[in-house]
């Protein structure tokens, strides 16, 4: 049984983020530890296959022909400062830019704001496209949906990286909108993405 299991070859976890490379069984921490595409993440946009790095894909996103003529024209969201965002319930997603300063340097990112039609009402989720990494936040947000003099503020905890958009419905670290509080398909919010102080003990 042993020398049956030595055979078997798997692919990378990472294999669809492009990795070739496969792994004899039972030795995947050796390759996946110093794997080059540990850290990298998919395109958000439906239909692309393209992979890189959470820099390189922010380049490959605004240089593709990916943005809509509305979002070229939409400033990127500075972090701490709330921004008005608009979407259509059918769209489900929004793919956010946002640029900060963090540890001196200039970094740009991709947001992706979702929405999720459920029988309660709309769920909306905002995560940060990017690998779980020090050097990439922590996060949290705000989103303020107001419709007809009623408000609903939604203050997350620390946000979500993923490497890849899913479509699967969170099941936490989201606001819900309840359907009596929907006016058509148009969700007009405001946004505000904040840096976590996270205090460091050494
Ligand atoms: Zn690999
Ligand atoms: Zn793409």
């Amino acid at each position: 049984m042993e020398t049956l299991l030595k055979s078997v070859f798997l692919p990378c976890q990472n294999a669809k983020y492009g990795c070739t490379e496969t792994v004899a069984f039972g030795k995947e921490p050796t390759h996946e530890k110093d794997c080059t595409f540990a850290e990298y993440c998919c395109c958000p946009v439906q239909y692309c296959n393209y992979a890189g790095s959470y820099i390189d894909l922010y380049l490959h996103y605004v240089s593709s022909n990916h943005m809509t003529v509305s979002e070229q024209i939409r400033d990127e969201l500075c972090i701490g400062i709330s921004c008005g965002i608009k979407m259509n319930i059918s769209d489900k997603i929004l793919i956010q830019r946002a640029t900060f300063v963090q540890r001196a340097t200039v970094e740009r990112l991709l947001f992706a704001v979702q929405c999720f039609k459920e029988p309660f009402g709309v769920y909306v989720t905002v995560s940060c496209i990017a690998p779980s990494i020090q050097e990439v936040g922590p996060f949290s947000y705000r989103l303020i949906y107001t419709v007809d003099g009623q408000t609903i503020i939604y203050k997350s905890s620390e946000m979500k990286k993923i490497r890849e958009v899913s479509l699967q419905t969170p099941q936490d670290n989201y606001m819900l909108i309840p359907h009596s509080l929907l006016c058509g398909e148009s969700l007009e919010m405001r946004l505000c993405i904040k840096m976590l102080n996270i205090e460091h003990h050494s």
